[in-house]
């Protein structure tokens, strides 16, 4: 796990400079001109050399319904997703390594699976998303996605008088679960990490987001979260605790330096403050809520009240991909239309920043990646700056977040192993993953969901449709 990247050019406060950087041990041990070679040498002229990304939040097994999804907001949208959703480990195995690939050639270095489990196989659907994860090589939390109450329980009742089933599994049963995981299956030391990940305030009892504090303290473990993502779940939070879901989150101490959340729509001022007191992370899913309708995230806000945030793809059946370049690109530059004064908008630089540094803090991890620091663990990517697609030569950076960058990945390292040469994912045959996609799925677009069926009348009042 020793080597030395030459001649690379790298970004140093707004410019660039062409240095050495050696990895001893699978950490950047020095930067410098003219270093000495240690293990392989590898030539990085007109190559750039970033800290690696953090997708922060996605749904590896979405991937099989991307494209698909009718045009629905959140509600109606998980109703249709989750009638189709694939009920075998071997789907899901592949999805995660799809997730894994897609991450890595957009630049990722880690993943955060928000992961839905297969009912009765929950300690299966862990185990194949670990195991693909382990074999392509990149860092990944598995963040199972769990709830505790049944699906139309997430849509605000109103005026009416509306009844749940109950969910089929006991708040108990589910944290027994995660906790079989933790002891399973976080191996901070290979790369993997479980997080604590209840879906969000529309489907989770107290019960169950308090079990889950307990255990990320037991653990020491990061809590994960969908938050206000949607109107709707605003108007649900008022009607379930009699305040905004952020003041309740904050009030059972659910928010903290090692709590990320996902999307963060429809937040009030005062739940900005609390975000930035308790340290907690937002995770940017840009194409997501512009696709489901959801709306734009005050980001520029955040930014200017301390909050730290990152940017996810969120799953690939509400984006319909997984490119992180491109949740980055959107990301920033969406929130010009929010502000006039210029002044605050996000610069090329900034989301680098938010993506690398960001992702790296909302994971509890910033003092180990997430930048080009001596000590730090090499999760490096190198980008290949002779690409049609970053020519002609103008400012790598600028040109790699607000162009169409295809085909730049040249090399990735986690923990100072190359998982990406050439342009080529090492650990997995990609040709072969793509023979099964195929193989495992059909061309339709006519199905129907029964779900939506039954929730879209409701739906449409409630919302004043
Ligand atoms: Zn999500």
């Amino acid at each position: 796990m020793n080597f030395t990247i030459q001649n690379v050019l790298l970004a140093v406060e707004d410019d660039y400079t062409t240095q050495d950087v050696q990895i001893k041990d699978g950490k950047i041990a020095a930067i410098s001109k003219g270093l000495d070679i240690i293990g392989e040498a590898i030539d990085g002229t007109n190559k750039l050399l970033l800290p690696g990304f953090v997708n922060a939040h996605t749904h590896s097994s979405e991937m099989w319904q991307r494209g698909i999804i009718s045009m629905y907001p959140l509600e109606l949208w998980l109703a249709e997703l989750y009638d189709f959703a694939p009920l075998d480990t071997e789907r899901v195995y592949l999805s995660a390594l799809g997730t894994a690939v897609e991450t890595l050639l957009s630049g990722g270095t880690t993943v955060v699976d928000h992961l839905v489990l297969i009912p009765q196989k929950e300690i299966e659907t862990i185990a194949v998303a670990v195991e693909a994860y382990q074999k392509v090589g990149i860092r990944a939390f598995i963040a199972p996605l769990i709830q505790d109450q049944s699906l139309g329980a997430g849509i605000p009742s109103g005026e009416s008088e509306v009844t749940h089933e109950d969910y089929f599994r006991s708040t108990q049963a589910t944290l027994e679960i995660m906790e079989e995981a933790i002891d399973k299956f976080h191996k901070p030391q290979d790369g993997i990490y479980v997080a604590l990940a209840p879906t969000g305030i529309q489907l989770c009892s107290d019960a169950l987001f308090t079990g889950c504090i307990e255990l990320s303290d037991k653990y020491n473990l990061c809590r994960h979260s969908h938050l206000l993502e949607t109107k709707a779940q605003e108007k649900l939070a008022q009607e379930k605790y009699g305040c905004t879901a952020v003041e309740h989150l904050d009030k059972i101490g659910y928010l903290n330096y090692r709590t990320s959340l996902a999307h963060c729509v429809h937040l009030t001022d005062n739940d900005i403050n609390i975000l930035a007191e308790t340290q907690s992370t937002v995770v940017h899913n840009p194409l997501s809520n512009l696709r489901l309708g959801s709306g734009i995230a005050p980001i520029l806000k955040y930014r200017q009240a301390g909050v730290n945030v990152s940017f996810g793809c969120d799953g690939a059946s509400s984006n319909d991909s997984q490119d992180l370049l491109e949740a980055i690109k959107i990301g920033s530059i969406l929130h010009n239309v929010t502000d006039l004064d210029y002044q605050h908008w996000i610069t090329p630089q900034n989301s680098i920043e938010m993506a690398s540094h960001g992702g790296a803090k909302g994971l509890n991890l910033a003092e180990e990646i997430g930048s080009l620091t001596l000590g730090k663990k090499a999760d490096l990517v190198m980008y290949d700056l002779t690409s049609l697609s970053l020519l002609p030569r103008t400012d790598p950076i600028g040109l790699l977040v607000l162009g169409r960058p295809k085909n730049v990945v040249d090399s990735v390292w986690v923990n100072g192993k190359q998982i990406v040469a050439d342009g080529q994912v090492k650990n997995i045959k990609v040709e072969q993953l793509r023979q099964e996609l195929f193989q495992h799925s059909q061309w339709q677009t006519k199905r129907k969901s029964k779900t939506v069926k039954e929730f879209e009348a409701h739906y449409r009042k409630i919302m004043g449709l």
